[in-house]
């Protein structure tokens, strides 16, 4: 685990690398699946996942010992690849230059063509 100030110290220009090894964890943590790490980091993105990714809380509040889940949203096939939707909300706006960068090839039927996900609209009165 990396906290975000390190994060962008090493990665601060990874919005142009289309990929990432990165997990958000929480507000103080991130998962750099770069340096060591379990087979968890090659789970490749879907729009059409079979998965998806959970942080459990630490219940005593340790935000270190806060911890990501992969849950099946189906049965799995043996053999079948296991595939969540990352959720890539950039800091910058998605252009179609950076949705190109940030390609998806999962093949559904439902393929965006980008792992950038639609950022979530303010409400109304919203600051
Ligand atoms: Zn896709």
């Amino acid at each position: 685990m990396i906290t975000h100030a390190e994060a962008n110290r090493l990665y601060g220009g990874s919005v142009e690398q289309g990929h990432t090894f990165l997990f958000n964890l929480n507000e103080s943590y991130i998962i750099d699946g770069n340096q060591g790490g379990n087979s968890a980091r090659w789970i490749n993105h879907s729009c059409t996942p079979n998965c998806r990714a959970e942080v459990h809380v630490n219940i005593d509040g340790d935000t270190r010992r806060d911890r990501v889940i992969i849950v099946t949203l189906r049965d799995i096939a043996p053999g079948e690849e296991l595939t969540y939707n990352y959720g890539i909300v950039l800091e910058v706006p998605h252009t179609p230059r950076l949705k190109r960068l940030w390609a998806c090839r999962c093949g559904t039927p439902r393929c965006s063509g980008t792992l950038l996900q639609p950022r979530a609209r303010r409400r109304a009165g919203a600051a």
